[in-house]
C-alpha cells in the first residue's frame, strides 16, 4: 500500500493507516477518504504522462491503490456529444463490464480485498453493484454474498447467480439488506463492501472525474448532473477535482454539481430544500429506478456539502418523466439508457426549462447503466402505461397514478 499515505475521516479528520483493511471511522462512523502524497507525485504524474496508457480507469494508477488490479477493462467509457443539445455530453457508462458504472468501484474494492487477503465479501445492492461485485469477485477468486431487494431487476439476479455469487433476496429495501449484513457479518466472516462502508469503491468511482476532465481536454464542464442513490460517484468526482488541482492539472474552477433523485425516494432533495446538512430516512421509497431507492445515503453530509460548495442543486423527477426520457434518449440519441441514467436527461430538461442552465452551458450527463439490464422493468412500465391509457378513454386527462 506504499502509494497510499493514509486514510482520513471526512468527519473528524482522524488519520488511519491503510496497512490493514478499514471500514469507516472507528470514532464516529465517518466516511474514510484515501489520501496520497500528491505533492510527491506532481513532478512526474502529469496530464501528458497519460498519453498512450491503457484505456481503462487504471490509467490513473498513481492515484489508485497500489496493488495488482482485478480488472475487466472498466472505465474510460465514451463521452458522446448529444445530438439534441449542442453543449451536452453523455458519458456512456453502459459500456463498462457488467453494463454499469458500478464496475469502477468494485474493481478498486475487490483489488484491495484481494491484496488484503480477504476471502468473503458482502454487499447490499438494489442491483448494479451486486452484479459488479459478483463479477469482480469471480475474477479474483473471492466469495461474494449478495443481499438484494426481491423486486430488483431480473438481470441483476441472473447475473449474480451466473457469476457464482451467493444471492439472498430480501423482502424490503436496500436499508433492510444492509441491516441483514450488519447482523451476520461477524459470525460469517464477511467484509461489507456496501457503498461508503469501505474506502476503495470511492477510489474507483472518482475516476469518472478524471475522465470527464481528460475527455473535455482539461476544461471542466459548467454542470454535472448525477443520478444520486448512494452518491458515491458525485462525492468521488469532487474528490478527483481536488486531487487534479493539487496535481496542477486543473485550476480552482468547479462544475455546478446537480443531484437528481426519483420523486419516490428523494431524501437528498428533501434535506436540500430544508437547508439541512444530513438526511432523514425516506419512508416507503418507491421508484422503478432501483439504483435510486436509497432511503438514507450513508454519505449524505458529503453530498449536501458538495452541492452547496459548487453552487449546485438537488431536484427530483417522477417515474413518468424518467421513462419518457428513457424512450426519448433511445430514439433521439441511439442510447438505450437505464432508468437512473435517463433521470439525468429528465433533470437536464427541467433545468433548461427553468433557466438554471442555458444552451451554451457545457453539461455532462451519465448513462449509468445499460437499459438491457432493466428489460423487465421497462416492459412492465410500458404494459402499465398501455393499460392506463386503455382504461382512460377521455383524452388529455393526466392523473396522479
Ligand atoms: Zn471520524
Amino acid at each position: 500500500m506504499a502509494r497510499i499515505a493514509y486514510l482520513e475521516c471526512t468527519n473528524c479528520g482522524e488519520q488511519i493507516s491503510a496497512d490493514q483493511p478499514q471500514t469507516i471511522c472507528p470514532k464516529d462512523g465517518g466516511v474514510l477518504y484515501v489520501r496520497y502524497d500528491l505533492a510527491g507525485l506532481k513532478p512526474t504524474f502529469t496530464a501528458a504522462s497519460l498519453f498512450g496508457r491503457t484505456p481503462s480507469m487504471w490509467r490513473y494508477a498513481e492515484v489508485l491503490p497500489e496493488a495488482e488490479p482485478v480488472s475487466l477493462a472498466e472505465g474510460f467509457t465514451p463521452m458522446l456529444p448529444s445530438r439534441e443539445f449542442p453543449n451536452v455530453h453523455i458519458k456512456d457508462e453502459a459500456l463498462n463490464p457488467t453494463g454499469s458504472f458500478k464496475a469502477r468501484g468494485m474493481s478498486a474494492a475487490v483489488t484491495m480485498a484481494r491484496a488484503y487477503g480477504l476471502k468473503k465479501l458482502a454487499v447490499a445492492s438494489a442491483g448494479n453493484a451486486a452484479s459488479a461485485l459478483a463479477a469482480y469477485s469471480a475474477a479474483a477468486g473471492i466469495e461474494a454474498h449478495i443481499f438484494m431487494p426481491r423486486d430488483a431487476p431480473l438481470a441483476q439476479r441472473v447475473e449474480c447467480e451466473s457469476y457464482g455469487a451467493c444471492v439472498t433476496l430480501v423482502d424490503g429495501l436496500i436499508s433492510d439488506c444492509e441491516r441483514m449484513i450488519a447482523e451476520r457479518k461477524e459470525k460469517e466472516g464477511w467484509v461489507d463492501v456496501s457503498a461508503l462502508k469501505e474506502p476503495f469503491r470511492m477510489e474507483g468511482k472518482k475516476t469518472l472525474g478524471y475522465e470527464v476532465a481528460e475527455q473535455l481536454a482539461w476544461r471542466l464542464p459548467h454542470g454535472i448532473i448525477y443520478s444520486t442513490g448512494d452518491g458515491v460517484g458525485l462525492i468521488g468526482m469532487w474528490k478527483a477535482f481536488d486531487e487534479m488541482q493539487q496535481l496542477g492539472w486543473i485550476g480552482s474552477e468547479r462544475p455546478q454539481m446537480i443531484a437528481v433523485q426519483a420523486a419516490g425516494c428523494a431524501p437528498i432533495v428533501e434535506a436540500w430544500d430544508e437547508g439541512k446538512s444530513s438526511t432523514d430516512l425516506w419512508r416507503e421509497a418507491d421508484t422503478l429506478a432501483a439504483g435510486m431507492r436509497v432511503p438514507k445515503p450513508y454519505g449524505d453530509y458529503l453530498i449536501l456539502d458538495i452541492l452547496k460548495k459548487s453552487g449546485g442543486i438537488a431536484l427530483s423527477v417522477s417515474d413518468e418523466e424518467i421513462m419518457d426520457a428513457l424512450r426519448h434518449w433511445a430514439k433521439v440519441e441511439g442510447i438505450f439508457a437505464s432508468p437512473e441514467g435517463a433521470a439525468g436527461l429528465a433533470a437536464y430538461r427541467k433545468l433548461r426549462a427553468n433557466e438554471f442552465f442555458a444552451e451554451k452551458d457545457t453539461v455532462v450527463l451519465f448513462n449509468t447503466a445499460s437499459g438491457l439490464k432493466y428489460l423487465d422493468v421497462i416492459e412492465k412500465h410500458k404494459r402499465g402505461a398501455q393499460r392506463r391509457s386503455a382504461s382512460r378513454p377521455l383524452g388529455g386527462i393526466i392523473g396522479p397514478y
